[in-house]
């Protein structure tokens, strides 16, 4: 199917679902919680699997670049690292009052009339724990998660058996694909991560790369934040019915994101 046809002035929106990773996409990567979970993830290097503490920092890092996580990169060496137990060590103990509510980002999502689903790499505890810090659990129809990639892995003995599955694996993709039901050239798959991006780009999904105000080569936007979407991409908003629709949206966005008096 060919997009084009649907951003056409005065035609549907080129998108029927909005797909959010959720880490570094909707909250900013600078509040601290990043900064606290790659400190929890090397403690549990070094507490529960025996590294060296001076090693850990480049550990982590080329864990996370090959694997996708540390967790992912411990199975993979061979550690039999039970992922609930990493889960509740390395998410457990992190200062979520660091995510604040995004009113504004909650009333832009709620003007969005297509499916919206997170798609996180994160175990499900982590990402309700977000996405009710930030005030937008609602506002999603589907989550996405670790589990949702790994259903076999918590029971599995062999950790090389079933080595764990997490984006940017095609098979991560697939999997969101299929537990979605999505059509990935109808999809708005917004992400922060370069990598992914990349991977989203080469199934056939329309890319939007957040945290950058230059696009990567994979991605067809990219946004400092989020809430820019409103500015940069208003085909989301796009109505077949006529211009006036639009008109009338964009006016709906004009009230939501005006300032408003929040009590004190
Ligand atoms: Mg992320």
């Amino acid at each position: 199917m060919d997009s084009y046809v649907h951003s056409t002035f005065g035609s549907a929106s080129p998108f029927d679902c909005l797909l959010f990773d959720l880490d570094d996409t909707l909250y900013p990567s600078n509040t601290g919680i990043g900064k606290a979970l790659k400190q929890n993830v090397q403690d549990f290097l070094v507490e529960k699997c025996g590294f060296p503490e001076s090693e850990v920092v480049n550990v982590n890092r080329d864990f996370f670049r090959t694997y996708g996580s540390s967790l992912a990169g411990l199975r993979a060496s061979g550690y039999d690292i039970n992922p609930d137990e990493y889960h509740s060590y390395v998410h457990g103990r992190l200062p979520y009052d660091l995510i604040k509510p995004n009113i504004l980002l909650r009333n832009i999502l709620r003007t969005i009339k297509q499916r919206k689903i997170i798609f996180t790499n994160s175990d499900r505890v982590h990402a309700m724990n977000a996405l009710d810090r930030l005030g937008i659990r609602d506002c999603f129809e589907q989550i996405i998660c670790f589990e949702t990639m790994n259903p076999e892995i918590s029971t599995s003995r062999r950790p090389d058996e079933f080595p764990v599955v997490l984006k940017p694996s095609m098979r991560a993709f697939r999997i969101a694909i299929d537990a979605a039901g999505i059509e990935p050239q109808r999809t708005l798959f917004f992400e922060d991560n370069v990598k992914n991006v990349a991977a989203g780009k080469a199934l056939g999904f329309r890319t939007v790369l957040v945290g950058q105000a230059i696009k990567s080569k994979d991605a067809d936007y990219a946004l400092e934040t989020v809430t820019n979407m409103v500015q940069l991409i208003p085909e989301i908003w796009q109505n077949e019915e006529s211009d006036k629709m639009i008109a009338s949206t964009r006016g709906e966005m004009d009230l939501v994101i005006a300032p408003t008096a929040v009590g004190a």
